[in-house]
């Protein structure tokens, strides 16, 4: 998921100890993704230090290395999509113990005081949220490496359990692609008797196929082409409509109680839009900025429809996706690579050539 770019108001500068592990990232625009060090804070009484075993290859991980979204801080370590295991805790930290499975996805820090984060919203902290990479450490003043390393530091309140049960590689995506799909839907209430629609098949696409029937709903997916069908079906979806298919679009008129919008890229809802049941709600999840062709208010205002936006979710709400997916034995889709293959990696995913998402073996750092 991409972040807007905001800076916490929180500005507190301490000396810290500091550890150097190994790390894979950018020192300048337009780099290759290299071996390099950074370091992490030693552990303070509310931390948990994590050993990271696998990190998922976020589309924002691509951006932000290739530049694609503004200025960067540098060194730049991508990777918000971590599973690893306690080797370090601080003296108040309860949440896990060593040798626990551990998991961090996009935030690793908010104020924790605000009307947002009382309400388990952090993703919505009004004092700006700490995101893992790029954002402002407000224990060390410097700025936050991702999960292309060897290890991570992060404050328990942002540490999440992981389910034994699971494939802990698969399980690295729900950090991100999961949660980004969870929460939607939890938030507009899916349930055995909802109907929901998706559009795009990617790493958001097909969790949100599979988290909304692990919910009960009925699934349709809305893809650009034919030859998807199949996989559609494979992750779980009861059909799947061509959208540039017109007959098709019109069999579907006023039938989804939610649709989430995965498409990382500018494009025209207006024709899902009229897809929507009375009171139904598109959302927006993979796309920041303005729509051309622009919003039509007709079918809205006709149908009391909305067109909404939601980012990741709150660390409460994450662990409930992480429970739920444990009992309901939901991962990604993924396809293992070594961290020397990640230049490789986001040039397939330029192609869409990822079924559904890459996950590091972080083992192969140690190489
Ligand atoms: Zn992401
Ligand atoms: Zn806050």
């Amino acid at each position: 998921m991409r972040f807007p770019d905001r800076t916490s108001s929180t500005k507190i500068r301490l000396k810290m100890n500091t550890t150097i592990v190994k790390a894979y990232g950018v020192e300048e625009l337009g780099e290759r993704v290299k071996e390099l060090t950074v370091s992490r804070r030693e552990v303070t009484a509310k931390d948990i230090e994590i050993e990271i075993l696998f990190c998922g290859v976020c589309h924002s991980d691509m951006h932000h290395v290739h530049g694609d979204w503004g200025k960067e801080k540098y060194p730049l370590v991508p990777g918000h999509e971590i599973v690893g295991r306690v080797t370090k805790v601080g003296k108040e930290v309860t949440k896990l113990a060593v040798g626990d499975l551990a998991g961090v996805g996009c935030l690793v820090d908010s104020c924790q005081t605000c009307d947002s984060c009382k309400k388990d919203l952090e993703q919505y902290c009004l004092n700006g949220s700490t995101v893992t990479y790029g954002g402002k450490d407000k224990h060390s003043g410097e700025h936050t490496f991702g999960g292309y390393s060897e290890k991570v530091v992060v404050d328990e309140h942002f540490v999440l359990k992981i389910p034994a049960n699971l494939n802990l590689a698969a399980v690295a995506p729900l950090l991100c692609a999961g949660i980004t799909t969870w929460s939607p839907l939890r938030h507009w209430k899916v349930g055995p008797n909802s109907k929901v629609a998706v559009i795009g098949l990617g790493g958001l696409g097909h969790m949100a196929i599979k988290l909304a029937k692990g919910l009960g709903a009925e699934v349709t997916l809305f893809s650009r082409s034919p030859n998807k069908e199949q996989d559609a079906f494979d992750l779980g979806a009861d059909a799947v409509i061509i959208s540039t298919d017109e007959s098709q679009m019109n069999s579907v008129s006023s039938k989804f109680d939610l649709i989430i919008d995965t498409v990382p890229y500018i494009h025209d809802v207006n024709p899902y839009v009229s897809t929507l049941s009375i009171d139904g709600t598109l959302v927006l999840v993979g796309y920041l900025g303005g729509l051309d062709p622009i919003l039509n208010t007709v079918p809205m205002i006709m149908g009391r429809k909305s067109v909404a936006g939601s980012l990741i979710g709150g660390l409460a709400e994450t662990q409930e996706m992480l429970d739920f997916c444990g009992e309901h034995n939901i991962v990604s889709e993924i396809e293992m690579i070594e961290m020397q293959d990640i230049n490789e990696a986001y040039q397939r995913m330029l192609k869409s050539d990822v079924k559904y998402r890459f996950v590091i073996d972080i083992a192969s750092l140690k190489k």
